[in-house]
């Protein structure tokens, strides 16, 4: 979908639907292509506290920023959360810049956003996808993943 300025913007539908109101393919195109949820989580046990770290799911294609087997993720990566507008207001973890959080919140998408830049580079470019930094996990011992721990989303 290319972007949209003015008057077009504000009949986007992003503006005028609510989440549930939307249709699959809406849905699915609000996402930027971050793939920050892509990353791998670690909890502490005794806080809750819940700490990302810059290593990535083993069917993440990284150059893309997308997921390899979207359609059997959640049967491949039981950890895989499949976002839904009835489960996002329990999801305090997806990263501040998701569309889905940000929209939920009541908040714009920014400039960066595919859907307002008309460009699927643009997310990358401004510095917010993972697709930089992030390590595959087949590359990563289990017990160093602690090693990459990252705070970008203070
Ligand atoms: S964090 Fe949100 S916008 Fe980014 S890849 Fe995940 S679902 Fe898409
Ligand atoms: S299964 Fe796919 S969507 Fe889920 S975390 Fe892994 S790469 Fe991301």
């Amino acid at each position: 979908m290319s972007g949209a300025d003015g008057n077009s913007q504000d009949q986007a539908f992003w503006h005028i639907k609510t989440l549930e109101q939307m249709s699959a393919e809406e849905w699915e195109s609000l996402c930027d292509g971050c793939a920050r949820c892509c990353l791998l989580k670690l909890e502490d046990m005794d806080t809750e506290n819940l700490y990302f770290t810059s290593v990535h799911c083993k069917l993440l294609d990284l150059e893309q920023c997308r997921c390899t087997h979207y359609p059997q993720r959640s049967r491949l990566v039981p950890d895989c959360v499949t976002l839904t507008p009835q489960n996002l207001a329990s999801l305090s973890w997806m990263p501040s810049t998701c569309a889905y959080r940000l929209l939920a919140e009541g908040k714009p998408l920014p400039d960066w956003h595919p859907l307002i830049s008309g460009d699927p580079d643009s997310v990358h470019e401004a510095g917010i996808s993972i697709r930089s930094y992030a390590v595959d996990e087949t590359l990563v011992p289990a017990d160093s993943v602690q090693e990459f721990i990252i705070d970008w989303l203070k």
